[in-house]
């Protein structure tokens, strides 16, 4: 067992402050590093210490590990938690912070290395049963060979980077007309994005959700699944709004595919947090995509619906702590939901926005969690990902989750930069999101062009006026029972039309 006592967070904004708030509850010292373009950051104030790591860009400051390292030794500090992007999947800055005689709060870096490429990730989970997307198991360098494959698999066909991530890397090919063209494209990007050219083929699932498997183990052999997460509601192949449970799965599934996320964890010895994403088709088979060795943004759609706290259990288990319950212990409670408010325009393209938030007021209330980095008046900086806060509400069941996400929107006042809120409103009023009935293709299938436009005046009279009404008549409601006969509630609907001649 080594108590960690001081931990340094290696990264900036939300989920800083998100590791820095578990730190603190567990009474560990806290210490932040910021660029020269976060000296105002919350994160910054919010830590016991904080050091300047260097210029805004990200190779001069949060990917500089060497200089994290030293900080660590010249204050002190005993482990390093990574948070997510920067070098949370980076397993050379998890060996070099061990050989510093430190904590790394994540998995090993063999653990990550092996996950880190999707290739050999596939290889390694190869002993399990578990189901993979059609595809080559190799990379592809000779086109004609890796045509023929593209031919037997069907087109469509995906050409993905095997060190991709963030939706990046990743080109679909409709026929063999356009194979080599795309080919090159793709080794380019990924060879630019990710200084690996490394690619290879998958067949192209049409109308698939996105439904990933949080796990978490232990040094001690133990590992547990908390669940799925449904992440089908994205933009670019990235995740937009996340919901735990899912509204397709039935139990019999949710066992399977934990038991399979658990088995890749056990293919790489994994321990603390990590997400196992599954591809689910149409007729509910599901597909291994990759093991993501991180915390997730989307995390706390998990502690919402089981009553941990995430980062609590990386660092204990980072400690070298057991896991203090096994997999019958764990029970679902209630529904979450995530809305990722990004500084984004999705009325053009979820183009990045930047700008000063002019007016910056979180919503409150019961069932709703904002886990941000922001203050009125700060800018979001154009370095960084354009993630201003993720919005999270919990209720009961997923109507109330949704109520509730709905309501919190509302309360939400955010000007100066375009954000993806009134998208998430959009989404959560949809029939295909409120029945359940929707894939990775929500965006094309179902959000046209100018469907955020602000609604006529009269239009949204109208909705003023009803929202009156019934606020009125759950205040003045009649307080005696429905006569015999009579629907409950139908007295107050019949003064509602006398009195208000509205409808
Ligand atoms: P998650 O998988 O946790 O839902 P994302 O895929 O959106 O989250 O990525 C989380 C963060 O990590 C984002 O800031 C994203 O830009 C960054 N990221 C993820 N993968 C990579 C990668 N391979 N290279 C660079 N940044 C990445
Ligand atoms: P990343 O490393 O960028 O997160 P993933 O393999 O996890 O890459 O895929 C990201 C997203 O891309 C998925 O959630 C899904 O929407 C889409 N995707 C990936 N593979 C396929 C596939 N074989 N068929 C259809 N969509 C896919
Ligand atoms: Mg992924």
């Amino acid at each position: 067992m080594k108590k960690i006592t001081k931990l340094l967070v290696a990264n900036r904004g939300e989920i800083a402050l998100r590791v820095l708030r578990s730190a603190k509850e567990m009474g560990i010292r806290t210490v932040a590093i910021y660029s020269e373009a976060d000296r105002q950051a919350l994160h910054v104030r919010y830590a016991d210490e904080a050091v300047c790591v260097g210029p805004p860009p990200s190779a001069q400051s949060y990917l500089r590990g060497d200089r994290i390292i030293e900080i660590c030794q010249e204050l002190g500090v005993d482990a390093v938690h990574p948070g997510y992007g920067f070098l949370s999947e980076n397993a050379g800055f998890a060996r070099a912070v061990r050989a510093a005689g430190l904590v790394f709060v994540g998995p090993s870096p063999e653990a990550m290395e092996l996950m880190g490429s999707k290739l050999a990730a596939k290889a390694a989970v190869a002993g399990f049963d578990i189901p993979l997307v059609p595809g080559t198991d190799e990379a592809i360098t000779d086109v004609p060979a890796a045509k023929a494959i593209a031919a037997q698999v069907g087109f469509p066909i995906l050409i993905k980077a095997s060190a991709g991530g963030g939706g990046k890397g990743m080109r679909v090919v409709n026929n063999a007309a356009e194979f080599e063209e795309q080919m090159q494209l793709a080794v380019s990007e990924a060879t630019s994005a990710f200084g690996d050219g490394a690619v290879f083929i998958e067949k192209y699932i049409g109308s698939p959700r996105h439904i990933e498997i949080q796990v978490l183990g232990d040094e001690h052999g133990h590992i547990v699944h908390l669940f799925e997460r449904e992440c089908s509601i994205q933009r670019r192949h990235q995740k937009v709004i996340e919901e735990a449970p899912s509204a397709v799965l039935t139990p019999e599934l949710r066992a399977r595919m934990g038991q399979a996320a658990v088995d890749v964890a056990r293919a790489c010895h994994y321990t603390g947090a990590g997400t196992v994403e599954f591809l689910l088709d149409e007729n509910h088979q599901f597909y291994f995509l990759e093991m993501n060795t991180r915390l997730q943004v989307e995390h706390p759609v998990t502690e919402q619906i089981t009553g941990l706290d995430l980062v609590k259990e990386q660092i204990r288990v980072a400690e070298g702590q057991p896991l203090p319950f096994r997999q019958e212990d764990l029970r679902i409670q209630g529904h979450a939901l995530e809305l990722r408010v990004y500084a984004e325009d999705p009325q053009n393209n979820f183009l990045p926005d930047i700008g000063t938030l002019t007016t910056y007021v979180r919503p409150q209330g019961p069932g709703v969690r904002v886990d941000d980095g922001f203050e009125q008046g700060m800018e979001i900086p154009i370095y960084y990902d354009p993630m201003i806060a993720k919005l999270v509400t919990f209720g009961a069941d997923r109507a109330e989750a949704i109520a509730r996400m709905l309501r919190a929107i509302e309360e939400y006042k955010i000007t100066g930069i375009e954000t993806t809120l009134a998208f998430g409103a959009y989404v959560l009023r949809h029939p295909a999101f409120v029945s359940g009935h929707f894939d990775t293709n929500f965006i094309r299938d179902h959000f046209p062009a100018g469907a955020l436009a602000p609604a006529a005046p009269d239009e949204a009279t109208a909705r003023v006026a009803a929202a009156l009404v019934a606020t009125l008549l759950e205040t003045q409601k009649p307080a005696a029972p429905a006569a015999p006969g009579e629907m409950p509630g139908a007295a107050a609907s019949g003064w509602r039309r006398n009195r208000l001649g509205v409808r």
